[in-house]
């Protein structure tokens, strides 16, 4: 009995210190984080209130689409979806609206139509007229690239024309990728060309992101990393913010 006593007192002081130690190291390490983000959503409270700004995600291929095929086999439409939920979940928390094309593992052409031989072109179709409901601050394409060599490598921007807004937010995008992740990415911003469909017709500012080259082993090994996702999220999330609070 006083054996059992001892050993539950003994159980408890084992969990109060280790959840002290714990609780302190969430201080240590997130406490920052969450006085900034408090601050934000004070400053957003006492805005209050604001349209919210609205961003449209848009997770490149899906379904029978699986995108580029990375050196180690994952699939680009996978590392897309996954890369877009996490953005979308921050900025969402944040106080941003955000809308995504696809939260699932499909591509969205009209299932009513004969789709036979114009899956992919229904598909980017399905995705501009979404863009063109929303009417987003801001539409952003989540593509990872590839390429018959190994050796490229690093995230590289492109912005439509037909908005001078979108050029930007791509450069601000690039600007932060190399100052905060990869210091030697000495890629420029491009001006998509007609052979990108949905940011050559889109009404909206837009971009589209190549995260990196899945053709890499290196980065393609980076990218199927949650946490460099998360990482390369984060970079992304606080860009976007910059470019919507201009
Ligand atoms: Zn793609």
């Amino acid at each position: 009995m006083v054996y059992s006593v001892k050993k539950q007192i003994l159980r408890s002081l084992v969990f109060v210190i280790t959840f002290s130690l714990l609780l302190s190291f969430y201080c240590i390490c997130f406490g920052n984080f969450f006085n900034s983000l408090g601050n934000t959503l004070a400053v957003a409270t006492a805005m209050e209130p604001i349209e919210k700004k609205c961003l449209l995600i848009d997770p490149g291929h899906g379904g029978e689409d699986g995108g580029t095929v990375g050196v180690n086999g994952v699939l680009e439409k996978d590392l897309n979806l996954s890369l877009s939920e996490v953005l979308g979940t921050i900025l969402e928390f944040s106080g941003y609206e955000v809308v995504q094309t696809r939260k699932e593992d499909k591509m969205l052409y009209d299932r009513n139509v004969n789709y036979h031989g114009r899956k992919k072109m229904l598909d980017l179709k399905g995705r501009l007229e979404i863009a063109k409901t929303v009417g987003p601050d801001l539409f952003i394409g989540i593509h990872m690239n590839a390429f018959p060599e190994q050796k490229y490598s690093g995230l590289s921007v492109y912005y439509s024309k037909n908005q001078a807004k979108s050029k930007d937010a791509a450069e601000i995008i690039r600007t932060n990728v190399k100052n905060n992740l990869q210091p030697d990415n000495t890629r420029e911003t491009k001006a998509a060309s007609s052979n990108i469909y949905i940011l050559d017709r889109i009404p909206c500012p837009a971009i589209l992101i190549e995260c990196g080259f899945l053709s890499n082993p290196e980065e393609c090994e980076k990218l199927s990393s949650y946490d460099y996702r998360r990482e390369l999220s984060f970079v992304l999330y606080s860009s976007l913010v910059s470019f919507l609070e201009e």
